[in-house]
């Protein structure tokens, strides 16, 4: 009986452009992944053999990109799976799992670049500074910033475009990793033209705190999104747009919740005391139309709560409240 019964009537549209949404991004992580490898596999060659341990520990920083976008990538590919009796609402949530995991993976990259950091400035102070990078490791590095750039500029414009929490997580892994690589240069330029050695750990110390607050702003959205968190602006203007409906006298509660980047949304509304449940019907699917032409919501769950009998005839007049 249960097995046959379909419990929820989710948007066909909605699932079909997250659907083209997620496949839009995948094919994004791909080029992602792509340029890493190449990056990292040029800088950990060049690295060895010009004796560079600061170009190695940069393509190292990039090996922990490739981890973060292979993250993405399992995490979108799941959450493309049609719903199951375990998940009747889809997969979506596997999405945020893994912007979460890889907000935590750039959380830990800056940790051991704060600590690389101090321990090179406590170097600095017994004498010991590590070699400027010189001839081709240098131009690696740079090219290493470029492509880093380039790739989060990309990121960030489809991200924006498609509403991908994946993609935004992944141009600003790019920026911080763009910025570990211009520091190399920053370091290489001042320990070699200047002979100031102490920018290489202070500009360390710097980036490793910028990546962990990036990791931060990751793992803080996906958190949000993963413990049910929903804007209360995002609330009263649905509550707003759900007050225009004609039929509708008041909205007593509305709450939203994310599956992955789509909402799900429960609201109780009053309806004329008089209404059938048929005009019922259509005034919440109505609801779950107006709020769908502007936002990716998969369905509305609504509660409809019959007016006092004497208000409902005049809906102008209504002054009634709820306890
Ligand atoms: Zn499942």
């Amino acid at each position: 009986m249960l097995k046959n019964s379909k419990p929820i009537s989710i948007s066909k549209l909605i699932t079909k452009i997250s659907h083209q949404r997620i496949e839009n991004s995948r094919n994004v992580l791909f080029l992602n992944l792509l340029v890493y490898a190449l990056i990292a596999g040029a800088e950990l060659t060049i690295g060895a053999a010009d004796h560079s341990t600061a170009l190695i520990a940069d393509g190292q920083n990039n090996l922990t990109g490739i981890v973060s976008v292979i993250a993405l990538i399992v995490g979108l590919t799941f959450s493309k799976r049609p719903s199951d009796d375990f998940h009747l609402e889809g997969h979506w949530q596997f999405e945020s799992l893994a912007v979460f995991l890889a907000g935590l993976g750039m959380f830990l990259v800056g940790l051991v670049c704060v600590w690389e950091g101090i321990t090179r400035t406590l170097a600095l102070f017994d004498g010991n500074y590590t070699a400027p990078l010189k001839g081709q490791a240098a131009y690696m590095a740079a090219i290493s910033g470029i492509s880093m750039l380039t790739l989060c500029w990309f990121n960030h414009f489809i991200a924006q475009k498609t509403q991908s929490s994946s993609l935004a997580a992944s141009a600003r892994d790019f920026l911080s990793d763009a910025l570990t690589s211009t520091g190399t240069m920053l370091a290489i330029i001042g320990a070699s033209w200047f002979g100031i050695h102490w920018i290489d750990p202070v500009a360390a110390l710097l980036l490793g705190c910028f990546i962990i607050w990036n990791g931060c702003q990751i793992l803080s959205t996906s958190a949000e999104k993963l413990s049910n968190g929903f804007s209360p602006q995002l609330r009263s203007e649905i509550i707003e747009k759900i007050l225009t409906v004609s039929g509708v006298l008041d909205v007593m509660f509305v709450d939203g919740r994310y599956s992955g980047n789509n909402i799900i949304i429960e609201a109780e509304i009053t309806l004329a005391n008089d209404d059938s449940l048929a005009k019922s019907y259509r005034i919440c699917k109505s609801i779950e139309q107006i709020l769908q032409a502007s936002l990716p919501v998969l369905y509305c769950c609504i509660q409809v709560k019959p007016a006092p009998k004497s208000a409902s005839s005049h809906p102008q007049a209504i002054v009634w409240k709820p306890l």
